[in-house]
């Protein structure tokens, strides 16, 4: 089974869209196999987002990812690597098509700091290191 790694990000956990999120994932067939409320540490999030940390928006991406609580999980499902990120829509809120989370649930695009409610996995390589850094005591593979 397919695992990806989901985060509800701060301005979502905040506007309390956790439940509206987390049942999307479940309606779809998706399962929850790993899910923590948390609040990112600046060193975690540069690991997280390492591929981004020569972007401008890099520092206003910290800040953003480290304004709040946030929740973590793990999803199993087929193809839920592809799946979620059809769910999620385009990175802009304002160009993500209605429907998806990102359309439905995004506010505006603003810089620097875009505030787009959810992340998901961007391939099976992605996922495996982006779950052991959030999830290192859950062992599946
Ligand atoms: P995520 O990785 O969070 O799932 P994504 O894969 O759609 O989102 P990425 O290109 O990986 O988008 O960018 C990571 C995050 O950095 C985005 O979700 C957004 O919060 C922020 N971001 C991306 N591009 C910009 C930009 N040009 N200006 C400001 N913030 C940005
Ligand atoms: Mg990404």
């Amino acid at each position: 089974k397919e695992h990806t790694l989901v985060l509800i990000k701060p301005d979502a956990y905040e506007r309390g869209l956790t439940g509206e999120i987390l049942r999307r994932i479940e309606v779809k067939g998706y399962r929850l196999k790993g899910l923590k409320v948390k609040k990112a540490s600046r060193e975690l999030l540069t690991a997280h987002y390492v591929e981004h940390k020569d972007q401008p928006f890099f520092p206003a991406l910290l800040d953003y990812m480290s304004s709040g609580p946030l929740v973590a999980v793990v999803v199993e499902g087929d193809r839920v690597i592809e799946g979620f990120r059809t769910m999620m829509g385009q990175t802009n809120p304002t160009l993500a098509a209605p429907g998806t989370i990102r359309g439905d649930l995004g506010r505006d695009w603003k810089t620097p700091a875009v505030q787009n409610v959810v992340h998901g996995s961007d391939s099976p390589t992605s996922a495996d290191r982006e779950i052991a850094l959030w999830f290192p005591e859950l062992v599946f593979k």
